[in-house]
């Protein structure tokens, strides 16, 4: 068999991270079988369609190098791939049944539906709908046809007996066919429900493989029975798990936002990851790895070495959560293993969204330092806003240790802030020695250790920073020394004060 599977979002809005790991999962698939990746748009909904939506999906299952074979920007053999589009053939197979009998036009109008609705509710049955024109003769049918009454095609449910939905996951799961209702199939705008148009799509499209959330499940009976009445051969089922919000309480949505034990609030949409700074690799590593395991006890992976041993059925149907403290380590994992001019380039997008303008080649020397730092891209901002910004200078108490006594001090920062004048080349070694020399030479201990702390607090004026002399480097000789020259102002003053 040919493997052909779908991804089939609805232009609602963002894109969410759950349906990013539906996609991949669905992508690996065809990817492990040389099968065909297709992206349906199914927007036969029109009052939800969100302009742009559709470019933001796009966009971002590019970005998570997730590819289709057909899709509605490509086209293929088996198009058009966007359901509004393909109006003309739901509206001729929900004729189809109806002419067969599997179905037939409900003239209901909301005003009769929500009378119904009370009555319906008021015995316990929450189906909305009782059926009413099911039997109609066929001469009132016509009559309110000819009439201009609108309709709706509803399918005709076996009123008893069970369905049979065989999953890929969860083994055959049976349905009570008397507790489904008679399903709308075609609205009376002539577009169809999601219920005709997925039989109808997958069918056309010779879908290998349903991958879709669990919330179709309980639906999947009716499309049981559209194959059966269709006559046509079904496709795989595999009803992925819920993803769970970190609480456990509810599915991960936008809606119910919740906060991670750390205080952060819990990332979502697909582009709120890709802010917060996390790289592709990681985030596809991290996604494969939720509901599938990759063996051999293995975190870290690449998307090649899952594709080759990703297998559909090998999804456990269990409700998972997303370890998103496992996703900072992993990143960090990834970061670390960035050559210095790719992580440059990773970060410079952070740092000028942070209002700076950055200078990638000036950032090198920094990245093999930020490298084992960084958990995020974003974290590089804090560390590396010196290189932007001259903090006030810290009191000049603080440039002072106990080995470092303000006599001391004021020595050692004016010799610092001569060596960096004039020091040939301005080089990392010629840094190390000269200013390790200036410390030995000033410390009551004689070792550079208290000094090179302090220095590094003079040059970054932030607690937390990247190592000295890359930070120098990377700050270049002029502004280096300037920021000396202030420590050196300070200190005099320091020494003037009674
Ligand atoms: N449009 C549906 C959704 O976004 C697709 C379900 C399916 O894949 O069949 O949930």
């Amino acid at each position: 068999m040919t493997v052909r599977v779908r991804f089939a979002p609805s232009p609602t809005g963002y894109l969410h991270i759950g349906s990013v790991w539906t996609a991949l999962f669905t992508w690996m698939y065809a990817r492990r079988h040389n099968g065909q990746f297709i992206l349906r748009i199914e927007d036969t909904d029109t009052r939800r369609t969100v302009p742009g939506a559709l470019e933001n999906l796009m966009d971002g299952l590019r970005w998570f190098g997730i590819e289709w074979d057909e899709g509605p920007d490509i086209g293929g053999p088996y198009g058009p791939y966007t359901q509004t589009e393909r109006a003309p053939l739901y509206q001729q197979w929900a004729h189809w049944l109806v002419d067969n009998g599997y179905a037939y036009k409900c003239f209901a109008t909301a005003e009769e539906l929500a009378e119904m609705r009370v009555l319906l509710e008021a015995r316990g049955d929450h189906s909305g709908y009782d059926r009413r024109y099911r039997d109609y003769p066929p001469e009132k049918v016509a009559a309110l046809e000819a009439a201009g009454h609108p309709y709706v095609i509803r399918f005709k449910m076996p009123l008893d007996g069970t369905s049979v939905v065989p999953d890929l996951l969860r083994g055959d799961v049976v349905f009570e066919n008397v507790q489904l209702t008679d399903f709308v199939l075609l609205k009376s705008n002539g577009l169809p429900t999601y219920h005709l148009a997925v039989v109808v799509d997958d069918h056309f499209m010779k879908i290998s493989h349903v991958t879709r959330g669990i919330e179709w499940l309980s639906t999947a009976p009716l499309h049981v029975q559209l194959y059966k009445a269709f006559g046509w051969e079904m496709p795989v089922w595999v009803h992925l798990p819920v993803i769970l919000s970190p609480s456990g309480r509810g599915k991960l949505s936008k809606r119910t936002q919740a906060f991670l034990d750390s205080g952060e609030k819990v990332l979502v949409r697909a582009d709120e990851f890709t802010r917060a700074g996390y790289l592709r690799d990681a985030l596809v590593n991290f996604l494969v790895n939720v509901g599938w395991s990759f063996g051999d006890d293995r975190e870290k992976f690449t998307i090649e070495e899952a594709i080759a041993r990703f297998d559909l059925a090998a999804i456990s149907p269990a409700p998972v959560k997303l370890p998103y403290a496992k996703l900072d380590w992993l990143n960090g994992q990834y970061i670390q293993e960035m050559p210095p001019a790719a992580l440059a380039k990773a970060v410079a997008p952070f740092l000028a969204a942070a209002g700076y303008t950055v200078d990638t080649a000036a950032l090198l020397p920094l990245m093999p330092a930020m490298s084992v730092r960084l958990k995020r891209l974003t974290d590089a901002v804090d560390f590396l806003r010196f290189l932007y910004e001259k903090a006030p200078l810290p009191p000049a108490g603080e440039v002072t240790d106990k080995r470092l006594p303000p006599a001391g001090a004021l020595a050692a920062f004016t010799a610092a802030r001569n060596f960096v004048q004039t020091v040939q080349p301005y080089d990392y070694d010629q840094l190390q020695a000269g200013l390790n020399a200036i410390g030995e030479a000033n410390t009551t201990n004689g070792k550079a250790g208290p000094f090179l702390g302090k220095m590094r607090l003079a040059i970054t004026r932030q607690q937390v920073s990247p190592p000295l002399f890359e930070s120098m480097l990377a700050l270049g000789r002029a502004e280096s020394a300037a920021r000396l020259d202030d420590v050196v102002i300070a200190l005099e003053q320091l020494a003037l004060t009674p």
